[in-house]
């Protein structure tokens, strides 16, 4: 806050207004996945392209039958996929790629064993120039406890890098780090 002051103190004196978990992903406990209200707001943008000149009675109709099939087709895809032995589709294993790819160059200290407390230096692998930040986080899978001091493991609820190796380090499946939410079992329940 007080980097902002130093930018823009109106703004600074605006955000103070309003509490931290309605502006910040960090402060909002987990409840958006990650998702931002820019985020949301494109996807209904892109809803409403060419329908903003239609009746209102319209614009309701078309976004109540669009919603339903987009559950449909959901629906399908994900019945499909978990009959072919997909638990987690592409489009969640492709984001979380680069995640397990850079964690194979963290150093990882564990703690406890018993609810692998770590703590991970994060290298800088053969193309990139970043490393040498340091995260701590606990992966307590009996309790159900995953937290790393980077806030995505909470935020997104799927693994960071620091839980990957973390993970990795206590021959943990990272996988079990991602939300059931994700995986297609939940999504045919819907
Ligand atoms: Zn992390």
């Amino acid at each position: 806050m007080k980097s902002i002051r130093e930018v823009h103190s109106e703004g600074e004196d605006w955000l103070e207004t309003h509490p931290f978990e309605r502006w910040t992903l960090h402060q909002d406990e987990g409840y958006r996945y990650g998702i931002t209200t820019t985020n949301m707001g494109e996807c209904l943008n892109g809803l409403y392209v060419g329908l903003r000149a239609m009746p209102i009675s319209s614009i309701v109709l078309h976004t109540f039958f669009r919603t339903v099939t987009w559950f449909i087709e959901r629906y399908q895809a994900a019945y499909q996929m978990l009959n072919a032995g997909i638990y987690i589709p592409k489009k969640i294993t492709d984001d979380m790629k680069p995640w397990s790819e850079r964690a194979k160059w963290h150093k990882v200290t564990l703690f406890s064993r018993r609810d692998s407390r770590f703590a991970v230096v994060t290298g800088s692998g053969p193309d990139s120039s970043k490393g040498g930040n340091a995260q701590t986080g606990i992966l307590d899978a009996k309790n159900g406890i995953r937290e790393c001091t980077c806030g995505k493991l909470q935020g997104r609820h799927l693994p960071c890098s620091h839980a990957y190796a973390a993970a990795r380090s206590v021959n943990l499946n990272p996988l079990i780090l991602v939300s059931p939410y994700y995986k297609t079992p939940y999504v045919v329940r819907v």
